[in-house]
């Protein structure tokens, strides 16, 4: 690593507390994203001296120039994670290292500054421990922690941002089904717009990824849908669709596989259109380590939809369901696709299969340390 890309130094964190901390809100009334802790750390970046002196102070708006680069070509990326309270008090993180790894291939992709992510993750522990008091306690609640990288330099030239913000900040979050359990959704699958093309930037959490999604969100709602699920393929040849993502999760089928009559749990390949999911990657290690003793093959292939559609018809889609860090695991109840409406295993009164349920546990009792598992790492 080169002289510039070393650091930032967790041991010269500087460490300004608020005089005025905030009050906390009833959890009841916590609403994802909405509300935040009470510092933010920092720390900046130039390309002649490298990485700075890391700051925590007193939550605040950042004061940038309007020509900074961030404002204009999308120079943002950045990471979405939890700390979870254990029965006895601990704060944990879920595979931190993991978000922090991702969160520099994707500053890379767009010209932002890698980073040393061992200094960065003890920055991030020290933050999750500052700010421990607003991770609100019980199973399903937690800190949605928001590492976020951006491009500060004030020029309009179209080239790498030769000074750069990383900054920590977090939100509490409640727990999003509350006492009545899972709810299963319909999902909308859509070929036009796409959200990520092979070579594009699919496989990186930046900005830009975001925004250009929001308008077929919207229209998808309002036909009645609660997710769109990205289809890849010629929107005008309905057998070369593929499945890519459902909003914002990884996508899994579960289904018997025609050829082999075998239980198989499905997700499509990390080949650059797809985020590779920490959720994704941690149900294919459990489905191996779990559900390959009890029969079912793991594997990550391409789906076509008229592979699913078919699948449905012929009473071998077992459940579906999305993957993702904000809810653990999603039960999908249908997907409308070429004018029809994919039945996706679920009976009329169920919300949620055996396999997405099992699943939410078993990642659960990790993150609230009830199943002691290196992925929880104690702050
Ligand atoms: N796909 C996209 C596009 C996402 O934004 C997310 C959320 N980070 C995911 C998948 C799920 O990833 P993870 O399991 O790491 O939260």
């Amino acid at each position: 690593m080169s002289a510039v890309f070393a650091g930032p130094d967790h041991a010269q964190l500087v460490i300004n507390k608020t005089q005025a901390p905030k009050d906390l809100l009833p959890t009841d009334q916590l609403k994802f994203g909405a509300s935040f802790t009470d510092h933010i750390l920092s720390v900046a970046w130039d390309s002649t001296h490298g990485w700075g002196i890391p700051k925590l102070e007193p939550y605040k708006a950042l004061s940038l120039d309007p020509a900074a680069a961030v404002f204009h070509y999308a120079f943002c990326c950045f990471e979405g994670m939890k700390a979870y309270k254990d029965a006895k008090g601990n704060v944990r993180l879920f595979r931190p290292e993991k978000n922090i790894r991702r969160l520099n291939t994707s500053a890379q992709r767009i010209a932002l500054p890698a980073f040393d992510e061992a200094e960065v993750l003890k920055l991030l522990a020290k933050f999750t421990e500052i700010e421990s008091r607003w991770i609100p306690e019980g199973r399903g609640f937690a800190l949605y922690i928001r590492p976020t990288l951006i491009g500060t330099e004030p020029d309009l030239s179209v080239s790498r941002p030769q000074s750069a913000l990383l900054y920590i900040i977090a939100s509490p979050v409640g727990n999003y089904f509350g006492t009545s359990g899972m709810k299963a959704i319909s999902l909308e699958a859509i070929s036009t717009p796409v959200r990520a093309w092979p070579g594009g930037v699919g496989d990186k959490k930046v900005g830009g990824n975001y925004a250009p999604t929001i308008v077929a969100a919207e229209q998808s709602h309002a036909r009645g849908f609660q997710q769109v699920l990205w289809l890849l393929g010629d929107p005008k040849v309905p057998e070369q669709q593929y499945i890519t993502e459902v909003g914002t999760m990884n996508l899994f089928v579960a289904w018997i596989d025609h050829e082999s009559n075998t239980k198989e749990l499905v997700t499509a390949p990390l080949d650059g259109t797809i985020l590779p999911g920490i959720t994704r990657d941690s149900v294919l290690e459990l489905a191996q380590e779990r559900l390959v003793p009890q029969g079912w093959r793991v594997t990550e292939k391409r789906v076509y939809m008229t592979e699913i559609k078919e699948a449905a018809e012929q009473g071998r889609l077992l459940e579906v369901f999305g993957a993702g860090t904000a809810l653990i695991v999603n039960p999908i109840r249908s997907i409308s696709w070429n004018g029809q409406v994919i039945h996706c295993g679920l009976k009329k009164d169920q919300e949620v299969g055996d396999i997405t349920s099992s699943m939410k546990d078993w990642i659960e009792d990790i993150q609230y340390g009830e199943t002691e598992h290196a992925w929880s790492v104690v702050v």
